[in-house]
């Protein structure tokens, strides 16, 4: 297999995004888990997403893992590799874009790379080097309060020119508006004078696809999920990959049991769980006794069992803002929040030991804790049940095939688990 396309994310859900656009552009897609083993044996894939979390970590440890990712999708054949950043451009002075981006040239051989997180599906937009977040520029966006990366500055080309160790230059939108040959040019032109990366500006997903094209030319680009859109259109207009529906649906069923659960409290998420009340059995936890030991998830477990066998069953932790407000303030919140996504990961083992191979999970990062724990090295993302939330194989688990579903609370319609089992068949 030769990847047309390889990916470095820094951070999980920044990696299931871009999967998730590269999937609807046509590129049959696998997301990974951290840098897989190098006997991870994967279906036929145009792309691969190596999903990191180094976005906020110390400088040097981010270069190390990226490296090592790009190591792995050059061993793939992948001609290409996007850095997948935040589409805000969350860093600071001392990183972690400039940093990783250096090293990933240097390794690359490139003398130039386009960098831009513009991505206007989403509002993300870049005009003369600066970062509009909507209407406003991203030092007026509440990314200047972010906990871990205020962004006080929005002009990228000034941002990168702090982190990086080269000379950061514009791609301003007049030269793409003229198309791939008049951003050619000014890359050439740029190049010549020193400069190692250049900020590009884009507005319409068109520009993105000008963009996509002219990255193509090199082996590195930096941006968000926008230029993965960029580039995976360039390779199906320039005949590099065929589109493909993708076939993590419509490879054999998987059948068995199927379970949902459920450890977002948004309101989407009770509204959801409401709804699938009148579908299917529902187990709502005693939320002090789960933070308290591990024989609320026994109790969970022994109710599953024989409802297992006649249809769906979906198990909560989900309550209400004040009843969530009333068990941090008696445990602690990171401890409550840690204990309850720890039972749900207990939970998902005992549910995947009896036998489930559908699974549906709610919540962010309940769903990162029962990804862990049923060590699933990574998936292949399949149609959308919802916006932004697809059906996933696991790829190269050790429990053999398994359908996924894990959302962000926020994320699907009320009838959400519902919807989802009927893709996951
Ligand atoms: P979302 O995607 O909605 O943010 P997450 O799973 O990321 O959902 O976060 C929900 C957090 O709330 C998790 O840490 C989870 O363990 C915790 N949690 C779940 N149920 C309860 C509850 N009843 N009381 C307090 N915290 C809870």
């Amino acid at each position: 297999m030769t990847l047309a396309l390889g990916c470095i994310a820094d951070d999980y859900t920044g990696a299931s995004d871009l999967a998730n656009t590269l999937t609807r552009c046509g590129l049959r897609t696998v997301q990974t888990i951290g840098v897989p083993s190098n006997d991870l044996a994967l279906p036929d894939v145009d792309a691969v997403v190596v999903s990191l979390k180094s976005r906020s970590i110390e400088a040097s440890l981010a270069v190390s893992r990226s490296r090592a990712a790009e190591k792995w999708l050059r061993g793939r054949g992948a001609a290409h590799v996007l850095f997948k950043i935040c589409s805000t451009f969350d860093s600071t002075d001392d990183g972690n874009i400039g940093p990783v981006m250096d090293a990933l040239r240097a390794d690359a051989g490139d003398a130039i790379v386009l960098v831009t997180p513009a991505f206007p599906e989403t509002g993300r937009t870049v005009y003369q080097g600066n970062l509009f977040v909507g209407s406003v520029p991203l030092n007026e966006s509440p990314l200047r309060d972010h906990p871990l990366n205020p962004m006080h500055d929005s002009n990228l080309v000034r941002v990168l020119a702090r982190q990086s160790k080269t000379r950061i230059g514009l791609v301003a939108l007049a030269d793409i508006a003229r198309g791939p040959d008049a951003v050619r040019a000014r890359l050439a032109d740029l190049s010549k004078q020193g400069f190692g990366a250049a900020i590009a500006d884009a507005v319409f997903d068109g520009d993105l696809e000008t963009i996509g094209a002219v990255a193509l030319d090199h082996r590195l680009s930096v941006g968000a999920s926008g230029v993965g859109l960029g580039l995976a259109r360039a390779l199906v207009a320039s005949g590099r990959v065929k589109p493909n529906a993708s076939d993590a649906i419509s490879e054999a069923p998987v059948g068995g049991p199927a379970a949902c659960l459920a450890g977002s409290c948004s309101q989407a998420t009770l509204q959801q769980i409401a709804r699938a009340e009148e579908a299917m059995p529902v187990l709502h936890l005693e939320a002090d006794k789960a933070v308290a030991g591990k024989d609320e998830a026994r109790r969970a477990l022994a109710w599953a069992k024989d409802r297992l066998k006649q249809s769906p069953i979906l198990i909560a932790s989900s309550s209400t803002p004040e009843q969530v407000a009333a068990l941090q303030a008696r445990h602690g919140r990171d401890a409550a929040g840690h204990a309850i996504e720890q039972a749900m990961a207990d939970i998902a083992e005992g549910l995947v030991q009896a036998g489930v191979r559908r699974l549906v999970v709610a919540g962010g990062e309940t769903s990162g804790a029962v990804v862990d724990r049923l060590a699933i090295p990574g998936f292949l993302v399949g149609a959308e049940i919802a916006a932004g939330v697809p059906v996933l194989r696991a790829v190269g688990a050790s429990h053999g095939p398994m359908l996924l579903a894990l959302k962000s609370g926020n994320f699907g319609g009320p009838e959400f688990f519902s919807d989802a089992l009927k893709l996951m068949r």
